[in-house]
């Protein structure tokens, strides 16, 4: 059985010794094997409340693995997993008051945006009510108003994220998870894209995870960095931190290397 202690040490983030009772997300000795293949290989990590804090690393590092343990789309082979000061190692993704977004839009192609939207409200039996009021909001951050009643085909890529996008605030999700949410966007849409997540970050305020290998995107959005290689952490610090003082070669090589 699991015993919820934390270790000191060889975490990241103003919160206090009592690592469980940090408002973010807290990853203790999480590890991760495939079979007979180690993915990931001990995180101890703690991401503060409302920072927006970016995986980076190159394809392979296991930085999706990592983002599925904190979502419960993936068992952790072993560790701790907090979210507001709470164990949820062994929750259902459903359970954890975090919503996920992909980079494949997923959306249902047969709806409405705004049944797209409404959907996951309705499966939890939410009120129609309410459902209006959270699908409005979100809709007013997201401007697409006036998307709502077209269906997933009539919209242009970004739109779609959007919507995409939308399908998580309407849930009204304690963490936010994005991984790589623009790497299908032409270059263009996703500067425009990138900016619309550091827009919603700053109204919102919530704890958000974000997922990448490009490493603009991580200088440009974060608050928080985490620096991953082979399923470890090679470094964790601010953007500035990082820029200015990489821990080694490998973190001074991937985040100063042009895309
Ligand atoms: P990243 O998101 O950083 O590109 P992933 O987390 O997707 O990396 O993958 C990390 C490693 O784990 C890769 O070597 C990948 O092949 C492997 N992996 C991911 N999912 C599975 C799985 N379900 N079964 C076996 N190996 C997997
Ligand atoms: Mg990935």
């Amino acid at each position: 059985a699991r015993v919820p202690v934390w270790p000191g040490g060889a975490t990241a983030g103003p919160d206090g010794e009592d690592g469980a009772a940090t408002g973010g997300v807290r990853l203790s000795g999480v590890r991760k094997s495939f079979g007979s293949l180690d993915i990931i290989h001990g995180i101890d990590l703690s991401i503060p409340e409302g920072a927006f804090t970016v995986f980076v690393g190159p394809s392979g590092c296991g930085k999706s693995t990592l983002l599925r343990m904190i979502a419960g789309l993936e068992e952790v082979s072993d560790g701790l997993i907090a979210i507001k000061g709470r164990d949820v190692t062994d929750l259902d993704p459903s359970d954890r008051g975090i919503a996920m977004v992909f980079q494949s839009y997923a959306l249902y192609p047969h709806m409405s945006v705004r049944d797209n939207l409404a959907f996951g409200l309705k499966m939890a039996n939410t009120p129609k009510a309410e459902i209006d009021r959270r699908v409005a909001a979100a809709s007013a951050i997201l401007k697409t108003d006036r998307l709502l009643d077209r269906r997933p085909g009539q919209l242009s890529g970004g739109q779609r994220q959007r919507v995409a996008i939308g399908r998580a605030i309407v849930r009204k999700p304690d963490v936010f998870l994005f991984d790589e949410p623009l790497s299908n966007l032409d270059a263009e849409l996703r500067v425009s894209m990138r900016i619309e997540i550091a827009r919603l970050h700053r109204e919102l305020g919530n704890t958000m995870i974000y997922v990448t290998h490009d490493q603009t995107e991580a200088m440009t959005l974060a608050d928080m960095i985490v620096v991953l290689r082979e399923g470890r952490i090679e470094q964790v610090g601010s953007p500035r931190e990082i820029y200015e003082n990489p821990a080694n070669s490998f973190v001074a090589g991937f985040i100063g290397s042009p895309r």
